[in-house]
């Protein structure tokens, strides 16, 4: 069997190898409402992004449309500081 690492919240790339853990929100976009779920994976790139603070950063590096931009300012404000590690080729999701 495969183990299909998740893919990066962010930027859409595979290979995520940490995850912040989110306290869910909603945004209400103009076709629908999106929920953010309570976990956000990223990549190493947009991890450093996350790490530093850096959304416009991460923004630009995501190549993120403004509703994406809204997601980000979303995880700025519900997402507890401090990436969470797990074994690469693994997938977190698989012990929930
Ligand atoms: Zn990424």
């Amino acid at each position: 069997m495969t183990v299909v690492a998740p893919t990066c919240d962010f930027c859409s790339r595979p290979g995520a190898v940490v995850f912040f853990a989110v306290t869910e929100y909603r945004l209400r976009f103009p076709t629908h409402d999106w929920y953010s779920g309570d976990r956000f994976y990223a990549c190493p790139s947009c991890r450093t992004y996350v790490d530093a603070s850096d959304w416009a950063g991460l923004i630009r590096y995501a190549d993120l449309d403004p509703l994406g931009a809204q997601v980000v300012a979303g995880f700025r404000d519900h997402h507890a500081p401090g990436a969470v590690s797990f074994t690469p080729g693994t997938n977190p999701e698989a012990s929930r």
